[in-house]
């Protein structure tokens, strides 16, 4: 179990991760809407450079998304004192390993066992 000081210092580095991927999505939109708004007179050149930015701030944006569910996820658990809990093996996670990533749900040894798994099945 993690001690109440570590608890806070897992749910600071998450909420540092929420705040730095909310300034993203802002600047995602942003982006959306300077290219409704800068539309006209741009030639057919431009065009396919412009698709070509947005389609990769789109994904990007589809990642953040992602990222900002997992964090959430992470929130309730903290909240609901799970955080350090392994979904596997209900083992705890430990605190260094959660400040290194605050959005894991597994402890190490189940994390290195379902990676070997998958590398196994890619080899295949
Ligand atoms: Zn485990």
């Amino acid at each position: 179990m993690l001690t109440p000081e570590q608890t806070q210092e897992v749910k600071k580095a998450l909420e540092a991760d929420l705040t730095r991927l909310g300034d993203h999505a802002h600047s995602a939109l942003e982006f959306t809407m300077d290219r409704d708004r800068d539309r006209i007179g741009r030639d057919s050149m431009d065009e396919a450079t412009e698709e070509e930015t947005y389609s990769t701030q789109l994904r990007l944006h589809d990642r953040e998304t992602f990222l900002l569910a997992k964090i959430r996820e992470a929130m309730e658990r903290l909240e609901k004192g799970q955080i350090d809990e392994c979904e596997e093996c209900a083992e705890p996670i430990g605190y260094k390993r959660l400040m290194a990533r605050p959005v894991t749900t597994l402890c190490f040894e189940c994390k290195t066992a379902r990676e070997q798994v998958e590398a196994e099945e890619r080899a295949e």
